[in-house]
């Protein structure tokens, strides 16, 4: 298990704190402050401990990838594209002072903000005692995120000098390995812990990884084979049943020869597919495919559904959910299940004829946790269906992280939580 703020003595120590602050930001106006909520109880705790000095860092938004499409944009129309031009479009947009003045307004203190992430050593010794500072977008500085660990190095330096102790609670991004995320640790005297959002992340994801409780039942939807076929991958040494739904399962359909009419198919993935079946049924892992669908003619949210009563799809149709009967197969695994991960919806449940199969999952995942399941949802659309059938909190875990959680889970080593110490 990782240290926390827990195991270190803060007392009067300057804290160097990465949070992710990355949140939808439309006309300077936080639009959904989940994130910030979240980092709040370490945050408090923190305070509580009466350090000498909070600083807080995050990146908003991918403000060099911004300015890139941008350009791209101006050179195809003629035109260029000037740093006045990066300065109104790109980090107007993207800075960070809303969300200072947001998060003091929750943390009823002071939160003084920094106009650059750089160059702050002097305004945070002069914060007053158990003062909060919140550092402009880490991204405006390209050494971020550089691929050159020198790079990285030489901003994370910097970082390093405005803190005592390093507090990583930023799971979001833990799957980077930036200054601000990774990079810092190596330049820090004392041994860099986690936040209180980070410990819950890696108490629910570790388990489900490496002991969960058994029998473990893994439902990996969403769209495509190739974005989930390494977590399917790592997920298959534990579980005794794999429920493959959404869009890829009509690539493991026409891997087992069946016909898929229009539906999604990634036909560079159906040896992958095969093998993967190979491998399960060796391993004695039950998959459950779709054996009946909800199907369209065409993707659209006002397509009309209509009901195929079998694996296989009509040339004219597209499979956009699953249907009843597969619903009742998913019911059997997942009441009898000891644990559950869920990544990846089983159907376009962003179209309401469509979202049947996914709500009814969420429903029995909520109904297998309150029999006692361990259970843990994570992706960012399948965290958005929960949230939209109200489902999150009848959840053991909603992972605050879509690609670090899915990382997580294939196995691989976050660079993020890599530098904590453990205890
Ligand atoms: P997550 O973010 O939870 O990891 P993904 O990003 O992999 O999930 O996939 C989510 C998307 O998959 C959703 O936008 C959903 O509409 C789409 N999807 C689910 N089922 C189908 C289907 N049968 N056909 C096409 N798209 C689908
Ligand atoms: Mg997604």
């Amino acid at each position: 298990m990782i240290k926390t703020v827990k195991d270190v003595d803060l007392k009067g120590k300057r804290i160097i704190m990465r949070v992710d602050f990355n949140v939808p930001m439309k006309d300077g106006v936080v639009q959904d402050d989940t994130r910030i909520m979240a980092a709040l109880p370490t945050i408090k705790y923190i305070l509580e401990q009466g350090p000498r000095s909070l600083v807080l860092m995050s990146h908003l938004g991918d403000p060099a990838k911004d300015v890139k499409k941008a350009a791209e944009k101006a050179e195809k129309a003629g035109k260029t594209f000037t740093e006045a031009d990066k300065e109104k479009f790109i980090n107007g947009k993207n800075r960070m002072a809303p969300v200072a003045a947001y998060l003091e307004s929750k943390l009823g203190q002071k939160v003084v903000f920094a106009a650059d992430a750089l160059g702050q050593k002097a305004a945070v010794d002069a914060l007053p005692e158990g003062g909060v500072m919140m550092l402009e977008n880490t991204r405006f500085h390209k050494e971020e995120t550089s691929k050159d660990a020198a790079e990285r190095d030489k901003m994370a330096q910097e970082l390093a000098t405005y803190g005592d102790i390093f507090v990583n609670d930023a799971f979001g991004t833990a799957h980077r390995d930036h200054a601000s995320t990774a990079s810092i640790a190596k330049f820090m005297k004392t041994e860099p812990v986690g936040g209180f959002l980070m410990e819950k992340e890696v108490k629910y994801l570790e388990p489900m990884l490496h002991n969960p409780p058994k029998p473990q039942v893994a439902i990996i939807g969403g769209a495509k084979v190739s974005s989930k076929i390494a977590v399917l991958e790592s997920l298959l040494k534990n579980a005794s049943a794999l429920v493959i739904g959404g869009g890829m399962a009509y690539t493991f359909l026409k891997a087992q020869g069946h016909s898929v009419g229009k539906s999604l198919v990634e036909d560079d993935f159906i040896d992958t597919a095969k093998k993967l079946l190979a491998d399960a049924q060796v391993k004695g892992v039950k998959i459950l495919l779709p054996v009946d669908h909800v199907a369209a003619a065409e993707f659209s949210p006002d397509a009309t559904p209509v009901a195929v009563d079998g694996v296989c799809i009509p040339d004219n149709l597209m499979a956009m959910d699953v249907g009843p009967k597969t619903i009742e197969e998913y019911k059997k695994v997942i009441s009898t299940a000891k644990s559950i991960v869920w990544n990846g919806p089983v159907g376009v449940f962003e179209f309401d004829a469509f979202a049947k199969g996914t709500e009814t999952v969420a429903r029995l995942v909520a109904e297998a946790t309150g029999n006692g399941a361990m259970t843990v949802v994570g992706g960012g659309d399948s965290v958005a269906a929960v949230n939209k059938f109200h489902l999150a909190d009848k959840m053991s875990h909603v992972s605050t992280g879509g690609g670090a959680s899915l990382e997580f889970l294939e196995g691989k080593t976050l660079p993020g939580i890599a530098i904590l110490a453990t205890k």
